[in-house]
């Protein structure tokens, strides 16, 4: 069945629409959310009569902020820095930092929608939140980096706690900026709170694996769509979009579990190797040296490498979209299941636009919402927060062992939902539904808060 919004949730949006004009990607997200409410409410007329989902859609609160910096050449620079905290009912508002040039309010605010669903599916008290800013990490020097992590930092730290507030990376943000961020924090402060960032070093309160969760968590999921349809990674071809912290991790549990990616990009264009990925110099390539995926080519002769290509063109069974929000539209979901593709899982935020939703769902294809599948980054860093506020620390595979079971959990939730509200093997709405439930009877129970 296409989705809609039912006529009782249409209103709701609308109002969204109103208050919160121009910010496309907000709309994006809400809208489908609410396309899986109407049923929710036949179920449970006390989430209407509380006004859950417009209080749902507000964010409880919004701060915006400016952070000068000054670059090498000693010039002043002015960029907006943006903490969205979208609603505390399971535990501290929690999500991670974006920086990226078209950071704005409406990408923020859409990330830190979706992550409260996330968050809830995740089974652990974790709300949701989101920030970053407009600033262009590309090809700024470490030092400039530093000052701009220490010049957010100031303004934010006020913000945060580890009851509070407890963001993480996202785009743009990883080890080097959490420690930036972390060092500026405890010299404001003149305390060390490990619990109040996630993300951060092994050797100063990280976890092991969170580094990898994303990726692996993804893949995990995908393995239980798979495992439901009697199936397996193993020997499947696949393709992942990016070459991030997601996409590399992503394909390094893929290779693990059997299959062989062929292809990942960049912004600039993608990878094609018909012998599979080397992880390895990928890791070299991007982790390490920072350079562009074309860089590739010099190291693998026999590879190919198709500037501004579109990864979706290339025949594979697995897809993974793990680079950024619509990378994914109706004709590229079309062309993939027409050569075949029968399973997406997606590592990134909302890859899929509306219309290529559309095809994987009518097209009956094992289709993985970013919200469920990518919610192993986000679990990880709550399990880092319980490292933390135990002042232990786990080992690999005890970390990994406990990500693969609330992966296979989250997908065990959506299936699940999906049969109950009547659209067997729908995930979008499984996910969509059972993290809905579980924020929404957080709220009722609090009363009017
Ligand atoms: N940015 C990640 C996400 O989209 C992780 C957030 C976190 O670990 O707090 O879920």
């Amino acid at each position: 069945m296409t989705p809609h919004i039912d006529e009782k949730v249409e209103p709701i949006f609308q109002e969204v629409l109103n208050r919160n004009p121009g910010e496309t990607e907000f709309h994006q997200a809400v809208r489908e959310v609410l396309e899986s409410l109407g049923p929710v409410l036949v179920k449970h007329p006390e989430f209407g009569h509380h006004k859950i989902i417009e209080r749902i859609c507000e964010p409880e609160r919004q701060i915006i902020f400016r952070v000068p910096w000054q670059d090498d050449e000693g010039n002043v620079q002015i960029n907006r820095g943006f903490r969205v905290e979208f609603n505390s009912a399971l535990g501290p508002y929690k999500g991670g930092l974006r920086f990226h040039p078209s950071v704005y309010l409406g990408i923020v605010k859409f990330l830190g929608f979706e992550q409260i669903f996330k968050n809830a599916l995740t089974g652990l008290p974790i709300g949701g939140g989101k920030g970053g800013s407009d600033f262009d990490p590309k090809g700024k020097s470490d030092d400039e980096i530093m000052r701009f992590c220490q010049s957010f930092m100031t303004e934010l730290y006020r913000h945060l706690g580890e009851y509070t507030d407890v963001p993480a990376g996202d785009i743009g943000v990883g080890g080097r900026e959490i420690g930036y961020m972390f060092g500026q924090y405890k010299r404001i402060t003149n305390r060390y709170e490990s619990g109040i960032l996630t993300g951060k070093g092994l050797d100063w309160g990280g976890s092991l694996v969170r580094t990898e969760a994303t990726g692996y968590g993804a893949t995990f999921f995908v393995q239980e769509m798979l495992k439901a349809r009697g199936d397996s990674f193993d020997g499947k071809i696949c393709t992942v979009s990016g070459s991030g912290n997601v996409a590399i991790y992503t394909i390094e549990k893929i290779h693990q579990l059997g299959g062989k990616v062929v292809a990942c990009s960049d912004s600039g264009g993608y990878i094609y190797d018909e012998q599979g990925i080397d992880l390895e110099l990928l890791q070299q390539l991007k982790e390490i040296e920072r350079r562009r995926i074309k860089d590739y080519l010099n190291y693998r002769k026999h590879a190919k490498y198709v500037e501004s290509g579109n990864i979706w063109n290339i025949p594979c069974q697995v897809a993974m979209p793990s680079a950024t929000q619509n990378e994914l539209n109706g004709k590229d979901a079309a062309k993939l299941v027409k050569n075949g593709c029968f399973a997406v899982g997606e590592g990134a935020n909302m890859p899929t636009t509306p219309e290529g939703i559309r095809v994987f769902l009518e097209a009956g294809i094992a289709y993985g919402p970013g919200k469920a599948a990518n919610a192993g980054g986000v679990a990880t860093s709550a399990l880092e927060m319980q490292q933390n506020a135990s002042r232990d620390s786990w080992t690999f595979e005890y970390t990994e062992q406990r990500l693969e079971q609330i992966m296979k959990t989250i997908h065990r939730l959506c299936y699940e939902n999906a049969e109950e509200y009547g659209t067997p093997g729908n995930y979008v709405n499984g996910a969509n539904i059972a993290g809905f439930i579980k924020v929404a009877n957080a709220m009722v129970a609090m009363g009017l808060v």
